[in-house]
């Protein structure tokens, strides 16, 4: 068996050794046992199914809802001289029939098939005419809405182990912390099976957040230093995308936009020449890069925060496919965080669903305000132990110092309280730094007593000691009032001198130390 297995890896595939848990699973499967596999992006998912598919007889059904990957996968199956095919929206129904036919013939080992395709017409009842050996769920955390990316067709998969109890069931993920992980078993109704979880460190990864200012300017010195090092630029909206690329181009560098809004061959186009290294910047929604295999990505922007920590991860994990070391990128300010809450407070989602997405992205947030090791923040939302830290993050390079701030807190909460809690965060650094300008002379808010009594320190030290004041609760911010600042019970204490603060050191971009010098 064990001789059987290796021997397929190596005439399918090319490869002398499985990788960790890729044998342990392909046995399970063999056994006719159910299962879920998490293995992040690049980990071999797909030998744990495509082996036993080869094996074992019968058909296996590969249900995945990236038809782009599945004529990859499938192309690749072919000229390794294994027989597959693949059914969804983008063959002609001549050649579906066919491939059912075949299907039915017992002619195929594996076919793969998109989840609305699947559930439209009569597929479902052919399954039962095909001898069916296994059902591969590609992406199966799409059948969880506890997951990050539920759909909603996925979630006709509940029936299978109903329809089909003997065939057993592999089901596989790259992203999914333990509740979507529960939710999947019960979904596909194989609540008892076992789960691999492979590890997600992905150590050539630099783990780096940037403060969220002046970022395109970051971003320019930052590509100087990856002379034609192809990287993906992550934004939040299409119009943020154009902007970027617009300014990469007239910086002269091979840059593109891609988001959902443009037609189809264009989106082919970009990606097309992306992968053959014509242009060296994607810079792109969170549509692009399901799928692509690009293993020579050198680095990861995020130009805003994303929503949670598996869409991050999943995103820098696009890079660095190869093994060699890659840097990833995280820009962050607060106003980051009010846009991303304001937008799950404007969703149509239900109170309970709102819950789950701030809940979310409250850890994604733990992330860029992190001040230990970041790869550890990262692994532990795995449920992965670290042992010690990573070495290859920012914080490990710039270790962090903590000094009592209460002084500094108390000037910013004078500045708020003096001014009716009516100033947002650049006015309140002009009031503290003293700046003469037209909004402070407008209001006389050069008359009061807080006026310059924060000279000693530079507008962006205010910043970040003003955002972890915030993140800290020492006051809140009215996003519905032009984002302006509130005393709160806590802010009250600390003016009175009844409650310390404690404050991260600031260090200035250009005092950090080794990697991000690099960067
Ligand atoms: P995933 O689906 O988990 O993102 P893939 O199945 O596409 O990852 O595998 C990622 C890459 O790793 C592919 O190029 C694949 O051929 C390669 N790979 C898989 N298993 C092995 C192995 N045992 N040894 C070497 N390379 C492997
Ligand atoms: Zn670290």
């Amino acid at each position: 068996m064990t001789h059987q297995k290796l021997e397929a890896l190596k005439k399918y595939f090319g490869y002398d050794f499985f990788r960790p848990q890729q044998a342990e699973i392909i046995d399970t499967v063999m056994a006719d046992k159910d299962c879920l596999v998490l293995m992040p992006t690049g980990g071999g998912k797909s030998v744990c199914f495509q082996i036993p598919a080869i094996l074992r007889p019968g058909l296996t059904v590969v249900i995945s809802p990236l038809i782009a990957l599945m004529k990859d996968q499938v192309e690749a199956l072919r000229g390794n001289g294994v027989n597959a095919a693949f059914l969804n929206s983008s063959i002609s129904s001549a050649e579906q029939d066919q491939i059912i036919w075949q299907a039915k013939l017992g002619e195929l080992k594996l076919l793969y098939i998109a989840p609305e395709r699947l559930f439209s017409g009569n597929t479902f009842e052919f399954l039962k005419e095909w001898n069916v050996g296994l059902f591969a769920i590609d992406e199966s955390h799409c059948i969880s809405s506890w997951g990050h990316d539920f759909r909603p067709e996925y979630r006709q998969l509940n029936t299978l182990k109903l329809r089909f109890p003997d065939v057993p069931i592999i089901a596989l993920t790259a992203t999914a912390d333990r509740v979507t992980r529960r939710d999947i078993l019960k979904q596909l109704r194989i609540e008892h099976s076992e789960t691999f979880i492979a590890s997600f460190d992905r150590p050539n990864l630099s783990l780096n957040v940037l403060p969220g200012r002046k970022r395109l300017q970051q971003i320019q010195s930052f590509i100087a230093k990856h002379e034609n090092q192809a990287g993906i630029i992550y934004c939040l909206s299409r119009k943020g995308t154009e902007a970027v690329a617009a300014s990469l181009q007239n910086a002269g560098y091979k840059a593109e936009f891609y988001h959902a809004g443009l037609a189809s061959e264009k989106r082919s186009k970009v990606q097309e020449k992306f992968l053959k290294d014509d242009i060296q910047i994607i810079v792109a929604t969170i549509a692009f890069g399901m799928g692509i295999d690009k293993s020579n990505v050198r680095w990861i922007i995020h130009y805003n925060l994303p929503s949670n920590v598996e869409s991050f991860y999943q995103e820098i994990g696009r890079a660095g496919r190869d093994g060699t070391p890659s840097d990833t990128v995280l820009f962050y300010s607060y106003m980051d965080i009010i846009t991303r809450q304001d937008m799950i407070n404007n969703s149509d989602q239900s109170a309970e669903q709102k819950e789950l997405l701030h809940a979310k992205l409250n850890r994604m947030k733990q992330y860029a305000e992190a001040d230990i090791c970041r790869r550890r923040i990262l692994l532990s939302y795995f449920n992965e132990a670290v042992e010690k830290d990573c070495g290859n993050c920012d914080v490990c390079q710039n270790p962090r110092t903590r000094f009592d701030a209460t002084i500094i807190a108390q000037k910013a909460l004078s500045g708020i309280a003096r001014t009716d809690q009516k100033v947002a965060m650049g006015m309140l650094i002009d009031i503290l730094r003293g700046s003469r300008n037209r909004n402070v002379l407008q209001f006389g808010y050069d008359r009061l007593p807080t006026f310059g009594a924060g000279i000693e320190l530079r507008g962006e030290e205010w910043g970040d000691y003003i955002s972890q004041l915030l993140n800290s609760g020492v006051m809140d911010i009215a996003y519905d009032e032009a984002h302006t600042f509130k005393l709160n019970p806590v802010s009250r204490q600390i003016l009175k001198g009844e409650r310390k603060v404690e404050l991260v050191k600031f260090i200035p971009l250009n005092e950090r130390k080794a990697k991000e010098e690099e960067l």
